[in-house]
């Protein structure tokens, strides 16, 4: 059985003092259970504060990028060994917001996942389209062309990953899919799984998920589980998120 995943990404937010905060709230407020588990994905600068604070907790932590490159003269990126020195457990790749704003193509996505699968931290590949794509049908011809290039690049070790459906128009927005919309889309990216043997991959729906809609969403037998941003913020948010 694939249990459920919630993942906070705080984005580019936070400070020292305001994450003890929320990362204490975390610590004593989630419990280990069987069947669910909690991540947060925090900026570079608070990867140390994260895992220092969340240390013997039952939530686990990862960075928001990672490089495609091992090592050498790439200014200002992370490589995944070095998120793999402090001990993190996830990496997104190819959030939207890289993809939108820093150009992140569907191969380099799949690089990162690559170098962070191959360095041992969990990618959490996200894909999703836009609403100019879903307006023009094209939602699933997008979501399964950024999926294969994943599946491409990394043959059977997709096994070992994990995939976010966040619908762009639906990050930040207030504007979540509806918990059909979102089943649709993941009964397809399962079937591109399944014929490529990865099948039991976690399936994640992100886009405005907040403690009211979380339980619909992840009723739906392939959600399993979130990405969760915005609400991430509030630990009584996503602690309740957590629980639905
Ligand atoms: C995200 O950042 O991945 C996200 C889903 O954001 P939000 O929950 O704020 O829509």
């Amino acid at each position: 059985m694939r249990g459920k995943l919630i993942v906070g990404n705080w984005k580019m937010h936070g400070g020292l003092a305001a994450n003890a905060k929320l990362l204490a709230a975390l610590a004593g407020g989630w419990r280990a259970m069987p069947d669910r588990a909690m991540a947060v994905c925090v900026p570079f600068p608070y990867l140390v504060q994260a895992r220092d604070a969340l240390s013997g907790s039952a939530v686990a932590w990862g960075a928001q990028d990672v490089s495609a490159h091992a090592a050498g003269a790439y200014t200002g990126e992370v490589a995944a060994s070095m998120l793999a020195d402090l001990g993190c457990r996830y990496a997104l790749c190819g959030h939207s917001e890289r993809r939108q704003h820093h150009g992140e193509s569907d191969a380099l996505v799949a690089a990162k996942a690559n170098a962070s699968l191959a360095a041992g931290v969990t990618p959490i590949v996200c894909v999703g389209e836009t609403l100019a794509d879903r307006e023009a049908h094209r939602t699933e011809a997008v979501v399964l062309r950024q999926l294969s290039a994943v599946v491409e690049a990394l043959g059977e070790r997709l096994r070992d990953a994990v995939v976010a459906y966040e619908p762009v128009w639906a990050i930040g927005t207030g504007r979540t899919a509806t918990p059909e919309t979102a089943q649709e889309v993941h009964a397809t990216l399962r079937e591109s799984l399944r014929r490529s043997g990865a099948g039991g991959v976690r399936l994640l729906y992100g886009g405005s998920v907040k403690a009211a809609n979380a339980a619909a969403l992840m009723a739906m037998p392939d959600v399993d589980g979130a990405l969760v941003g915005g609400a991430s913020l509030d630990a009584n948010e996503f602690l309740a998120i957590g629980l639905a």
